[in-house]
């Protein structure tokens, strides 16, 4: 396979992954211990994924200031969009449900 196939394999992999897991979220309702540890569990993943793969490629093709700039805007720009744009935060309720609370 070439780049580009690859990279919309893994993309489309990533994609359905993520509407996996959010139909198991709707469908079986998992109490406040099982949704925390799956929440943990993917910011895990997300993390390890960033430090391991993207920041090694990033100082490989750049040296540390750069990258580090490079993470600092990311990360503000997150930050502005997050205080910008409505947006919902949801949390799990004392019962043990996925509540919907506004920012
Ligand atoms: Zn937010």
């Amino acid at each position: 396979m070439n780049g580009l196939a690859d990279v919309i394999m893994l993309s489309t992999v990533a994609g359905l992954g993520t509407a996996l897991g959010g139909l198991i979220v709707f469908v079986r309702q998992p109490g406040k211990k099982s949704l925390g540890f799956l929440m943990g569990l993917a910011a895990g993943v997300m993390i390890m994924l960033s430090f391991l793969e993207l920041m090694a490629e990033a100082l490989h093709i750049a040296d540390l200031p750069v990258v580090a700039f490079g993470f600092m805007t990311g990360a503000f720009i997150l930050f502005l969009l997050d205080f910008l744009l409505p947006h919902k935060h949801f949390s799990v309720s004392e019962k043990g449900l996925i509540d919907a609370i506004l920012p």
